[in-house]
């Protein structure tokens, strides 16, 4: 075999992306940019060291709305032709550079436009600290197209270099190594010497400070952010203790996370040595970290071993889910894993009933073509995934289970793996021609058929044994002030906020208010759970409450189940239109993409 056909081999297509991998393919990307708040452009040079596999005269890239201002080839840049191919409203455009045959080093010079989708510019009075503007990324799952023309797909790897330039007041962090400090030019380099795939690119530029938490952790926050994020996030090098001892060394030296302004669309982001991450986890007594657990377990599952393609997304957070859980079983112990659990069979119980049982997209491998992937991309890959492996742990023990995922780790590592590979390796090294054990892990029913199997078991939790007993004595009548709620983590109220009857009279909702304040809580889970009764039923004295929720809190998990229980009744749909009016420049473009098609 040739080069180009063994790469062929390796590589799973991927329909969310222009790039022709096995004919020539990017692997090292030097990025020379600068950032300007004013015209909300990052414009510069994507330099790359390329493999032209083929042999060939072409090489394509992937942009959406991306200025291509001129490419040059070699080290000596000479200057090249290309063309932007057609426009697709997901995929953006091809962008195909004419290269020789011996080509090894490729010059885009570019500029990007200022609604492009990755980056949100925020300005002063968006940040906690409200003096400085506020820039960040968001590039997955196909939006690191729109700020670096980049071969857009999770199978295909790279290592970074770049120099950004940025107002010198602010301070640039990226997905790479990190400078720590302020410094008075502007110019910030940074390095990233590990492989990784397009989605993980990114940046983040403001007025930002580092704290250290451990020797290998630590938290770059704005000032007016970083003794809470401090406080908050005190336990994440345990957490890295926790998680080398289940899965083996952490690969990416540092870890730390970057606390982002509210807008952030996402509860956090795994991007490699540098989580991005909402400040809505900043609960003060340290109850919603298990998100920090995620992120960190990404290390792992995501980042070191990447889904080839965003129809094998369950890959990457299936498997964190899982290791998410372990982390937290390792820290607080098997009661306290165990209520993240049940948590997480609810969602999943209410995402199958929103897309329906037999939805091709309860599917865990996914068939995402002519879709944008962010669309595809539910609760299903998590917590169907993560019930999966649990699943196969069950089946062969603890054990055993450990050992091949370890193995599984090791032989991926820094490669991207599609369902097959992953099936494949399942069969080899864990099923092993067990003809029993392969019927009880019932790779077809879980993997390929909708919905969830017949015999799945369901997680159980003693503490919600507990709510559960207090909630039924709240419903035959005891008042919520003698409720025995004692030592409730958020967990605990989540449970019992979700159990609360659809239909409640205003009685009854001022009687759990007064009790327990949930109007003003400042737990931002237990708050937009509380969200949907008082809209359901009506309780105007949310009303307040809820408007400042929406217009300073841009993370789509909460915005969407909270907009959607508005616009269930005319009054409602005004309420949510003319709050969205007010919030939308608050939110990053993926929530927007969502809100805007549900409310329009
Ligand atoms: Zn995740």
């Amino acid at each position: 075999m040739t080069t180009a056909q063994q790469a062929q081999q390796q590589v799973s297509e991927d329909v969310h992306s222009y790039a022709e991998p096995t004919k020539a393919v990017a692997r090292h990307l030097d990025l020379d940019i600068a950032v300007n708040f004013d015209s909300k452009t990052i414009s510069g040079t994507a330099s790359y060291n390329i493999d032209n596999l083929a042999k060939g005269n072409e090489i394509i890239f992937d942009t959406r709305g991306l200025q291509i201002e001129k490419v040059y080839l070699g080290d000596n840049r000479e200057e090249t032709t290309f063309r932007l191919g057609e426009t697709d409203k997901v995929l953006g455009q091809p962008l195909y550079v004419t290269i020789k045959p011996d080509t090894k080093r490729v010059t885009i010079q570019y500029k990007t436009s200022p609604d492009a989708a990755a980056l949100q510019w925020l300005n002063p009075q968006q940040t906690a600290g409200k003096k400085y503007p506020f820039l960040f990324t968001q590039s997955q799952a196909i939006l690191a197209r729109t700020w670096i023309p980049i071969q857009d797909s999770p199978g295909i790897r790279i290592t970074y270099n770049a120099k950004v330039q940025v107002p010198k007041e602010l301070m640039a962090v990226m997905s790479a190594e990190n400078p720590m400090q302020k410094n008075a030019t502007g110019v910030y380099n940074f390095e990233m010497k590990q492989q990784i795939p397009s989605y993980l690119m990114a940046l983040s530029v403001g007025d930002m400070v580092f704290r250290e938490v451990g020797p290998q952790t630590g938290i770059y926050a704005e000032p007016a952010t970083i003794e809470a994020a401090a406080y908050e996030f005190a336990e994440m090098d345990k957490m890295l203790v926790a998680a080398e001892k289940i899965y083996g060394k952490y690969r990416w030296d540092r870890y730390d996370l970057l606390v982002l302004p509210p807008s952030f669309p996402f509860g956090g982001m795994e991007n490699p040595r540098l989580t991005f991450v909402t400040p809505t986890v900043l609960a003060k007594d340290r109850s919603l970290t298990s998100l920090i657990a995620h992120e960190l377990a990404h290390s792992w599952s995501g980042n070191l071993v990447t889904n080839a393609t965003w129809n094998d997304f369950w890959l990457n957070e299936g498997f964190t889910v899982y290791f998410e859980r372990r982390i937290m079983e390792e820290l607080y112990g098997k009661p306290y894993a165990d209520m993240l659990a049940v948590l997480g069979y609810q969602d999943l119980t209410n995402t199958i009933e929103e897309l329906g049982a037999d939805s091709e997209d309860t599917r865990l491998k996914l068939d995402l073509e002519g879709r944008d992937p962010d669309e595809g991309l539910t609760d299903i890959a998590y917590e169907k995934g993560n019930l999966f492996l649990r699943h196969i742990e069950m089946a062969v023990g603890r054990e055993r289970f450990d050992e091949f995922v370890n193995k599984y780790f090791n032989t991926f590592a820094f490669q991207s793996t599609d369902t097959d590979k992953f099936l494949d390796f399942l069969r080899k090294e864990l099923i092993k021609g067990d003809e029993e054990l392969a019927e009880k892990i019932n790779i077809e029913g879980w993997v390929f058929s909708p919905g969830l199997p017949e015999n799945h078991v369901k997680p159980t939790s003693e503490r919600f044994a507990q709510v559960e007993e207090t909630y039924k004595a709240w419903k035959n009548g005891k008042p919520a002030a003698q409720l025995n709620t004692k030592d409730w983590s958020s967990h605990e109220w989540l449970h019992f906020i979700r159990m609360l009857p659809e239909q409640m009279s205003q009685q009854q909702m001022q009687d759990l208010d007064k009790a327990f304040n949930f109007t003003n809580s400042g737990n931002s889970e237990v708050l937009a759970a509380w969200f949907i009764h008082a809209i359901n039923n009506n309780y105007r004295t949310a009303d307040k409450a809820l408007e400042t929720f929406l217009t300073n809190v841009g993370r789509r998990k909460f915005l969407v189940p909270i907009y959607k229980a508005l616009a269930a009744t005319p009054e409602g749909k005004k309420k949510a239109l003319a709050i969205y009016a007010k919030a939308r420049p608050n939110y990053h473009a993926v929530s927007t993409v969502t809100l805007d098609e549900m409310l329009k």
